[in-house]
């Protein structure tokens, strides 16, 4: 797809951000190519606007600028799983396991029922814990994980691995 070309252009790669030795891909550059942020969308809906998905569940904070556009133009809700502390309302929790530390992802009880068919939705996936996280919480309330969406898969880092075989679709790829 002729697309994808631009698309990885427009990521920038920082290195050493946000330590030494890490080459972040930053997408604020692609947001500032309107075609690109676009053609991003639109390939994700292409994708997933006859799969009959009711819920696109995007991770803070990048998943929360990729997630609602998929959302409106599939006909789904969107669910934000977030960081901790952040959601009012009763949430459910699943800890990760971090490079340093651990992290976890909430999600509002109430917001997903169960049989509803989602779509997870981040900006990158690096050792996929993160993803595994949010499709547990998912999973957990009797979702049914369709597939996980990502612009960036960063390859080496093997995190499709860790997603117990739950499909990955990514536009690009950076070693
Ligand atoms: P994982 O859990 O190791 O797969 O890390 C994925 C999470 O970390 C996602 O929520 C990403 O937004 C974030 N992340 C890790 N590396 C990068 C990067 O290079 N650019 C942007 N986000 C990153």
């Amino acid at each position: 797809d002729p697309r994808v070309t631009r698309i990885k252009r427009s990521i920038r790669v920082v290195p050493d951000f946000p330590k030494p030795g890490i080459m972040f891909q930053d997408i604020t550059t692609l947001l500032l190519d309107p075609q690109a942020f676009k053609d991003t969308v639109d390939m994700f809906v292409e994708r997933y606007k006859d799969k009959n998905i009711s819920v696109v569940a995007g991770i803070e904070a990048r998943g929360f600028i990729f997630g609602p556009p998929i959302a409106l133009a599939t006909g789904a809700k969107f669910v934000p799983l977030r960081k901790p502390k952040k959601l009012p309302g009763e949430v459910i929790s699943e800890e990760y396991i971090l490079e340093y530390g651990r992290d976890c992802l909430q999600m509002h009880v109430g917001a997903v029922k169960a049989g509803e068919r989602a779509l997870v939705v981040d900006d990158l996936i690096a050792t996929g814990g993160t993803l595994c996280a949010a499709m547990n919480l998912l999973e957990r309330v009797g979702a049914h994980v369709v597939e996980c969406a990502c612009v960036i898969e960063l390859p080496d880092l093997k995190g499709r691995e860790r997603l117990n075989g739950k499909p990955l679709y990514v536009l690009v790829e950076s070693h």
